[in-house]
């Protein structure tokens, strides 16, 4: 039963035992001690699900106000996330859009002002028109030169300085990594962390899965981390927490941050049972240490380049370089639209959502094996369809990839 081999795989990379679902009306739905769908779901990582010692975490946590912030769960999340991260302080957040939301709203001021950032960003294309909405900001979203990742050439370019009057000032810059799995090299974010400091410009990094760029070797989290005034990172992806985010920054800027996100609903009383399972999905998923050591990350990088080289070597073409967990099939090449490859992948027992693939670490062995049938079967239609035009038909603003 490929189900249970799924369950075998988990249960084996977390260390710990099952727990039986309880009889009851919502037992169907009770799947801490499986991956459950998780296993064959390829559309994001936010499909990843809690597991066991989450569920344990959360039986031992605290219960206590983090509104009057007296919550010793939640304030031990924080400030293992600032340490972690080489910052002040930090502040647990319900999302990686409310993470992204508090920090501009708290690094800016008075219009005008204007944030510069890569015009595919979370916070331009995904976050429904907050930074517009609760910043007054307007967004310059810079295409990069090189097709994959903003450089400074691209900053100075694109920067607006000064006074004059026609202008709109940038005063925040925001990168993102990874960004559609790819990498911002260290160096690069170095450059731009030197020209920022140099003309005062907040510098955020959107490092929802920061996570994947670390552990692919680019460099540690507090090298990456701390080049910038603000850094949100993601528990709810690829390391499989079932809530949450974590805002890290200066003491005063955390202070800013959580008097926003009291603001906008968002003071929490008992986190404990979320900020609790946080926890265990950085120590157990990303791993202890600031490469992600000990952590289960790295072998879905593998899977993700394994996937990758199947494809290309049966002749199927790649949006996007494969540098972390992301593999981005090209469509379009084998007349596929994004809903045929979707009702494909359903006959296989796969989903996915377009073209990329997200490589979870739920991702169990045997979808892999399912995927190569289905790859055999859409890249022998191409040869099949070798005389027919490509099909560029896709409806305006419905190419996925936010999540
Ligand atoms: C998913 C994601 C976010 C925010 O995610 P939420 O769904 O709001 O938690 C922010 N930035 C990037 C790059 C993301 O991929």
């Amino acid at each position: 039963m490929p189900k249970r081999k799924a369950q075998d795989q988990l249960k084996g990379l977390n260390g710990t035992t099952d727990i039986a679902p309880v009889d009851g009306p919502h037992s169907q739905q009770n799947a801490w001690s499986t991956p459950g769908p998780a296993a064959f779901d390829f559309r994001s990582d936010v499909v990843t699900t809690p597991t066991p010692s989450m569920l344990a975490a959360i039986q031992n946590c605290t219960l206590l106000d983090d509104v009057f912030m007296e919550d010793p769960t939640t304030i031990s999340l924080e400030s293992h996330m600032a340490s972690l991260t080489s910052h002040e302080a930090a502040l647990f957040v319900l999302s990686g859009t409310m993470g992204n939301q508090l920090a501009l709203r708290s690094h800016l001021t008075q219009p005008p002002h204007s944030i510069l950032c890569d015009y595919r960003a979370h916070i331009l294309v995904w976050e429904a028109g907050g930074a517009a909405s609760l910043s007054q900001a307007l967004v310059n979203g810079v295409v990069p030169k090189n097709g994959v990742y903003l450089t400074l050439e691209d900053i100075e370019k694109n920067v607006v300085l000064g006074d004059e009057i026609h202008g709109c000032p940038t005063r925040v810059i925001s990168l993102e990594n990874t960004l559609g799995g790819t990498i911002m090299p260290l160096s690069e974010v170095r450059r731009i962390s030197a020209f920022a400091k140099e003309h005062s410009i907040k510098l955020h990094l959107d490092g929802a899965r920061i996570w994947e760029a670390v552990v692919a070797g680019a460099g540690s989290l507090p090298d990456y981390t701390k080049e910038f005034d603000s850094v949100s990172l993601c528990f709810s992806k690829g390391l499989g927490a079932p809530v949450g985010s974590i805002l890290v920054g200066s003491k005063e800027f955390i202070k800013q941050a959580r008097w926003v996100r009291k603001s906008i609903g968002g003071g929490l009383r008992q986190p404990g049972v979320v900020t609790a399972a946080a926890r265990v999905a950085v120590d157990e998923t990303f791993g202890t240490g600031p490469n992600g050591e000990g952590g289960m990350l790295k072998k879905s990088h593998i899977t993700a380049k394994k996937i990758a080289k199947m494809w290309t070597e049966m002749g199927g073409n790649l949006d996007q370089p494969t540098e972390t967990n992301m593999v981005w099939f090209n469509l379009e090449d084998l007349n596929l639209t994004e809903d045929e490859f979707a009702v494909i992948g359903k006959k296989h027992g796969l989903r996915f959502l377009g073209g990329r693939l997200v490589v979870h670490y739920q991702i169990s062995d045997e979808a892999v094996e399912r995927l190569e049938g289905l790859m055999k079967e859409v890249i022998g239609r191409k040869h099949a369809n070798e005389n027919g035009s490509a099909n560029k038909k896709r409806k305006v603003g419905e190419k996925a990839y936010g999540t």
